[in-house]
């Protein structure tokens, strides 16, 4: 029972950790007017204030779909701080960017800060405090939609780079340090990383890409509640979308019911499916997880947790009844649609299909999977077919001289804080980095509380004013740190 206990506290709160990436599918909203109708003069001023910089940006909306406008302004304000620019865009539902210490064709191994200049709708602005696109500054916050997700961590990573660039103005540096910006994040969309990506890969000379991630959350150890913990993300789940489709003709009327037809046959199948129990499978990352929570954990809670390989074969069953530690722990396979197309009430019809979300673990064959998935439908008459799926969940090492500047990094800047690597079950723009095989390390380098968390994606999205300040000392000081660390290998 305790270990229940524990577990479905402590793995509800790793979830803070995880809680920042929710994504949709869904489709943009329309596209605003026209780029013309841009309303940032030509003579524009760098904003000097980070905070009133974030304020006005978040007032520029920016649903997904609709980024030009708020793009042009961030473009501006990174030109207009002298950094080298480059635009990406192609289409007027598509802004991206690249700012750069050196011009890309300098082919500088490249460190690049990725974020997203896209937002969510703020659905019902009236139970607001501020409006949602006010920007309001008070004492403590900047308030409105994007002041965490992702506006805010942008403006931290773009004034720790204009930091580091007034600092060593003089030097030429061994490395380049960009600041890259892409629209379509919120609906994983192909207008923005993926489209950087496929098209202009090679002249990023990207050695290290840093995206958002989870930002330093307190209620995580249950041991020491007030222990803040940054989680860095240095793995992802692959994301398999499937159809199974029957169409085996059966038709008639539903007054008389047929032995078997179309939508029975799905159903039974849905059922293996919804009740088939994925294994445990611990792997290089989500044991590392777990192991170093459970070493932060000084109670019997963080001793199971130390202990997971054993206390996962003996109560796999109390461990899985957590959503959290099922999806990290487990491959996972979620209905989200089925449909048979028929509005007719009295027809049976003879095509079924249903559509399945699919989370792979780090180092799943999706072929074996997809037969495995066959055997547990065990129906040869439904097809399967591969609707879209990200590439290979490669792991970025904890053990390379970025991953340990980062962490030192942080600690320099937050002493009393903890640091452990993490795998998210979400995609983010970071993954699509990974497939490329480059370091890509996803962290927001600021503290947050779970109340502030939880105003991502929904009502009253705010960020404290020292979390951004804070956020770009730690991200000013990782660069130091990764300076450092070039020249002692240089001259090594
Ligand atoms: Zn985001």
């Amino acid at each position: 029972m305790l270990v229940k206990i524990f577990y479905l506290k402590n793995l509800c709160n790793i979830s803070l950790l995880l809680f920042w990436a929710s994504i949709t599918l869904a489709q943009g909203p329309p596209v605003q007017d026209s780029i013309e109708q841009f309303p940032v003069p030509a003579s524009f001023k760098f904003i000097e204030n980070p905070i009133e910089a974030l304020s006005q940006y978040i007032q520029l909306k920016s649903v997904t779909g609709n980024e030009i406008i708020a793009g042009e302004f961030l473009y501006q304000l990174a030109q207009s701080s002298g950094l080298h620019m480059k635009m990406y865009s192609e289409e007027r539902d598509q802004y991206n960017f690249i700012a750069s210490l050196y011009p890309l064709s300098s082919a500088k191994p490249n460190i690049i800060f990725l974020n997203h200049i896209d937002v969510v709708e703020a659905n019902n602005p009236e139970a607001w405090t501020h409006p949602p696109f006010s920007g309001h500054i008070d004492d403590t916050y900047v308030w409105g939609r994007g002041a965490y997700d992702n506006k805010g961590a942008a403006i931290t990573q773009l004034y720790a780079l204009l930091k580091f660039k007034s600092a060593h103005q003089a030097e030429d540096l061994p490395f380049n340090v960009s600041f890259l910006s892409v629209s379509g994040e919120e609906t994983q969309n192909a207008k923005g990383a993926s489209f950087v990506i496929e098209n202009h890969f090679e002249e990023l000379h990207a050695e290290l890409v840093l995206g958002e991630g989870p930002g330093g959350v307190p209620d995580i150890l249950i041991s020491n509640p007030d222990q803040v913990v940054f989680g860095i993300s240095v793995a992802h789940k692959k994301a398999l979308w499937l159809k199974l489709k029957i169409d085996n003709h059966t038709h008639g009327h539903g007054s008389v019911t047929p032995e078997s037809y179309a939508t029975q046959e799905l159903i039974h199948a849905l059922d293996n499916l919804t009740s088939f129990k994925h294994p445990i499978e611990l792997n290089e990352i989500n044991s590392k997880t777990l192991k170093g929570l459970g070493r932060l954990d000084k109670s019997l809670q963080g001793f199971v947790l130390r202990h997971i390989n054993f206390f996962s074969k003996i109560f796999p069953k109390l461990i899985l009844a957590d959503p959290v530690a099922r999806s990290l722990l487990t491959n996972s396979m979620t209905v989200t649609n089925i449909s048979s197309g028929n509005a007719v009430m009295n027809k049976i019809p003879s095509k079924v299909e249903a559509i399945l979300d699919c989370r792979l673990l780090p180092n799943t064959d999706s072929d074996q999977f997809i037969r495995q998935l066959k055997k547990i439908l065990d129906n040869d008459e439904i097809k399967i077919e591969v609707l879209r799926e990200t590439g290979d969940a490669i792991i970025s090492s904890t053990q390379s001289s970025y991953y340990n500047d980062l962490e030192k990094s942080l600690l320099e800047k937050y002493p009393n804080a903890k640091v452990i690597p993490v795998l998210i079950p979400v995609t983010t723009d970071s993954n699509k980095f990974r497939e490329k095989s480059v370091l890509t390390y996803s962290v927001n380098p600021f503290e947050i509380t779970r109340e502030e968390l939880s105003s991502v994606h929904a009502v009253d999205e705010r960020i404290r004013i020292n979390s951004i300040l804070n956020g770009i000392d730690s991200f000013y000081i990782y660069l130091n740190n990764i300076k450092k660390t070039k020249s002692a290998q240089a001259t090594n």
